[in-house]
């Protein structure tokens, strides 16, 4: 339960990050906490990609108060689940915080979730309401963030849509706070340092950026998306291809045995942050099954392919910067075609207000918690 403790005279607000999604898309959050004089913000990492996360606590300069280092080679989902319920809740057990924040849809987030259930604590869901409407798709994402949802008492709903979708679900509408993507905060952030490309296309060059990770990719649907790539490749000896490999052991070999003796296809370790914002820039175009890549590319207007059948995005698709293709060799191909013909290189304007948000996300978020924590009575938020 909610407790303003009068030593301490400020309310213990516990985030929780695994990813390297979670880590871009709370920085701005920690960040804007951790400038409110009401709140004491600890950061608790579960170092579920420890390597990709550590960079943008760096960059962010927000760095984490907790390391459970859950990782385990060759460790199942239900190993992960199990160890990452147990870490989290002991870590709350220590920090007894008077609120958890955690964002988005990983296994993380449903520990922490869960775990704060269990500890009476009240849950923030941080881009809360996103849905395909298919468990399977992105499997388990989907099914950690509808059960997020139904643990949680406060979600911060980036777009009408989110918010709709958790309307519909039942949850009371004073729970419900539209606030934009705190990734669209973090891409301001990294923008305006403007990086330098660390590998791949020349100063100048046309590219197209490649991204993918998901897991139901993984196996025949990522050789059929390097088959496209490859059509893509021979279609347009003036485009060349930047493609930073995701560290999961299930698609380097695959990538590189497709793509790795061509020339024009640059293959790179994952790009940190900063460097990644300025390919997303630079690029003609961008294919990629991520989540967070289509709201930046829709930000920058640079145009995705999304190598999905579905997606929780639908604003991208909407504003016809997104396309969905799939994994089929054929749409990627001809699909690529087609925008890469259409598209515009070297005037591409950046236009952070977009469907997923202005910027600004972070700061509501920490005026919301301010006002529900500190100000509103305990009740209002407890489970
Ligand atoms: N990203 C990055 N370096 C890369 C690839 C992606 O920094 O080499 C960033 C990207 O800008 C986005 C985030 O990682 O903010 C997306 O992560 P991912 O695709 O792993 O997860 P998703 O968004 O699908 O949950």
């Amino acid at each position: 339960m909610i407790s303003s403790d009068p030593e301490r005279r400020r309310t213990n607000v516990v985030c929780v990050v695994g990813t390297r999604p979670e880590a871009i898309k709370m920085a701005p959050v920690v960040r804007a906490l951790r400038d409110q004089s009401w709140a004491r913000c600890r950061l608790v990492f579960t170092a579920q990609h420890r390597d990709l996360a550590d960079p943008i606590f760096e960059l962010f300069d927000v760095r984490p108060d907790v390391d459970l280092d859950v990782m385990r080679p060759g460790q199942s989902l239900p190993d992960l689940s199990n160890r990452l319920l147990v870490s989290v809740h002991q870590a709350l057990m220590r920090e007894r915080p008077d609120c958890v924040v955690a964002q988005g849809d990983t296994t993380t987030v449903l520990a922490s979730a869960l775990a704060s259930y269990m500890l009476g604590i009240p849950f923030a869901h941080v881009e809360a309401g996103l849905r395909t409407h298919r468990l399977d798709a992105p499997f388990p994402e989907e099914a950690n963030r509808v059960a997020a949802t139904h643990l949680a008492s406060i979600h911060f709903a980036p777009t009408p849509t989110a918010r709709e979708n958790l309307l519909r679900e039942g949850i009371a509408p004073e729970a419900v706070h539209l606030t934009g993507n705190t990734g669209i905060d973090a891409l301001h952030f990294a923008a305006e340092r403007e990086a330098a490309l660390p590998h791949g296309p020349a100063p100048g060059a046309r590219f197209v950026l490649v991204t993918v990770h998901r897991r139901e990719n993984l196996g025949e649907p990522l050789r059929r998306i390097c088959e496209g790539v490859r059509r893509l490749h021979d279609l347009h000896p003036d485009v060349e291809f930047l493609w930073p490999v995701h560290p999961n052991p299930g698609v380097e070999p695959v990538v590189r045995e497709a793509l790795g003796s061509l020339e024009r296809v640059h293959l790179s370790p994952p790009l940190d942050y900063g460097p990644f914002v300025t390919a997303m820039k630079r690029a003609t175009m961008i294919l990629s099954d991520s989540g967070g890549v289509q709201e930046e590319a829709t930000a920058l207007r640079t145009p995705v392919l999304v190598l999905r059948d579905v997606s929780e995005r639908q604003e991208a698709v909407r504003c016809g910067v997104a396309r969905l293709v799939g994994a089929d060799p054929d749409a990627i191909a001809r699909e690529g075609g087609r925008r890469l013909a259409e598209a515009t290189d070297g005037d591409r304007r950046s236009d952070f207000a977009t469907p997923f948000g202005d910027g600004r996300a972070a700061a509501r978020i920490a005026s919301i918690l301010h006002r529900k924590l500190h100000v509103e009575a305990p009740t209002t938020v407890g489970v």
